[in-house]
């Protein structure tokens, strides 16, 4: 039996107006609205680990696809769609909200408390323009992609179960006036909560300080009881973690290689994890000014690179919607110039975990100036990033003695263009190599510990963007087989699965300009 208790929508105004249409609301967080349901559920994925954390059944039931697809409720759900904001690519949107996930309730579970909520499940009164639902290949992306992030240990909100609707969904995939029906789909996505930085801002924007007050004191006294209760020091508090664990976030993007790809304002969650799961990417290529979004391409603001700063911007904008709160611009401009120092701290420790390398202080320049090395060097031809580090953990200080060619031949399968990988371009990586295994020389972590270290940190296993083509093709042909297996290796992201290897591959040259593979848009 499972246990609701609707503390969002017990504690905060509700719209008024019932009626399911497009429209601004004001004055309300959030709008009663019932999923539209479907034609013909069908179950794709369920996720036993993620049903245990609610108390579901290990395997789902033929009326928890139907309660899934949205075409029934179970008693005590009062779902609604949530409002917010956010800035767009730099620039105020205005109201967003929810166009196209319900919240169908709150569980109160073993494993805590967790928003059960629908993506693709109908129009809501924030649908805008669009029509409230996703394609299989988004929705199957959000499934994989948020449950690899929670393997590798990364900050995300989790998902469920994949519901294939039934329904044509009409999508124009590349924005160039083709476009043509896909089949429909429905993630449940699982969160302690999908609260994010433009929930804030949208009161904000509005000059509605009393419903800011309610979503910051909600915010306080249900995700954040540690900081106390409800005062301005306090939310200064809640800011400063929020900073905190904006920072760590990020920088375990970077330590991943994942390129989110839509860091507006509503897509950065106020609890620091990965939320909205879009045109996100995985470095494969080591490139700072990749990004996989081709909405984004004419700025790359959300290039790989540029993440942390974005990432700093994003709490900008939130420290002004709070600022009415505080009055006081000093204690928030020192939260948000403290970002800086939180991410570098971050990058660092991370990178030395990287490179097997112990924290030591009186090394963190020199080590500072070792990774400004790696990143030039990791630039100088196509590298895969994932294949990279795990080859780097097999290279050991006895590797110095070999000629040049010797040493960065270790690397061989990391490269895309090995034929490219002579002259300077091998003599400046086996210049960085000897650099770094001097460094490990001297390092107290003994060999064995260095490479569990390493492997510990970089991930053999990630969801590369070829992958999910390969997996999203058969599944839009009724084969799910690749996506179990597939998820099944995403559990166990570090460790070395034998006869898995495909699943660990570096992208093949058909995919490098395939779209799905190599670009995404926003069309979902
Ligand atoms: P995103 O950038 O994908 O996070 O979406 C930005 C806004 O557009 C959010 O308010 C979404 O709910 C909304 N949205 C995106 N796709 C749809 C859709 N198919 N139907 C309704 N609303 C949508
Ligand atoms: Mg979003």
């Amino acid at each position: 039996m499972l246990r609701f208790d609707d503390a969002f929508v017990r504690s905060l105004p509700a719209d008024p107006v019932a009626e399911n249409s497009v429209r601004q609301v004001r004055g309300a967080a959030f709008s009663l609205v019932h999923p539209t349901p479907v034609k013909a559920p069908k179950l794709l994925a369920w996720v036993p680990k993620v049903a245990a954390l609610l108390g579901l059944p290990e395997a789902a039931t033929e009326e928890w696809t139907h309660v899934l697809a949205g075409n029934t409720l179970v008693h005590g759900m009062k779902p609604y769609a949530a409002a917010y904001g956010g800035h767009q690519f730099g620039n105020w949107a205005g109201q967003l909200g929810d166009g196209r996930a319900i919240t169908l309730a709150e569980v109160l579970a073993p494993g805590g408390r967790f928003e059960l909520q629908l993506k693709g499940a109908g129009p809501t009164p924030y649908s805008r323009r669009a029509d409230g639902r996703a394609v299989l290949r988004s929705s199957l992306r959000e499934l994989v992609c948020s449950e690899a992030m929670f393997h590798l240990g990364v900050p995300t909100t989790r998902a469920l179960a994949l519901v294939a609707t039934g329904e044509p969904v009409e999508r124009d995939l590349l924005y160039d006036g083709n476009p043509r029906h896909e089949p429909g789909a429905i993630t449940t996505r699982v969160a302690p909560s999908f609260l994010r930085f433009g929930t804030f801002e949208l009161p904000a924007s509005r000059n509605d300080v009393g419903l800011l007050k309610e979503l910051v004191d909600f915010t306080l006294t249900e995700h954040f009881t540690s900081l106390g209760p409800p005062s301005r020091e306090a939310y200064v508090r809640l800011f400063e973690e929020v900073v905190r664990r904006t920072a760590v976030l990020v920088m375990e993007w970077q330590r991943v290689g994942f390129v989110h790809g839509v860091m507006n304002t509503d897509n950065m969650s106020i609890l620091g994890l990965t939320i909205d799961y879009g045109p996100y990417g995985w470095l494969e290529g080591f490139d700072p000014d990749w990004t996989p979004n081709t909405t984004d391409l004419p700025g790359r603001r959300y290039a790989f690179g540029n993440q942390p700063s974005v990432a700093q911007w994003n709490l900008m904008c939130l420290a002004n919607a709070l600022y009415p709160l505080v009055n006081d611009e000093a204690p928030l401009a020192a939260a948000l110039d403290a970002f800086a120092d939180l991410a570098a701290s971050q990058q660092l420790s991370t990178t030395r975990a990287k490179l097997g390398l112990s924290p030591l202080e009186s090394r963190d320049d020199a080590d500072r100036a070792l990774l400004r090395g790696l990143f030039t060097a990791l630039m100088t031809t196509e590298i895969d990033m994932p294949l990279f580090f795990r080859r780097l953990a097999d290279v050991t200080p006895v590797d110095r003695e070999l000629a040049d060619e010797q040493l960065v031949g270790r690397l061989t399968d990391a490269f895309y263009r090995p034929d490219e990988v002579r002259g300077e371009v091998q003599a400046g990586l086996a210049q960085w190599l000897r650099a770094y295994l001097e460094r490990v020389a001297g390092d107290p972590l003994d060999a064995e510990r260095r490479r569990a270290r390493m492997n510990g940190a970089n991930p053999l296993y990630v969801p590369r963007n070829y992958l999910a083509q390969t997996v999203i093709q058969a599944a839009e042909q009724g084969d799910l087989a690749p996506l179990h297996e597939w998820l099944t290796v995403l559990e166990h992201p570090y460790d070395e699965q034998p006869g898995r290897e495909r699943w660990a591959g570096k992208r093949p040259e058909w995919a490098r300009h395939q779209p799905g593979s190599s670009m995404l848009s926003c069309s979902s």
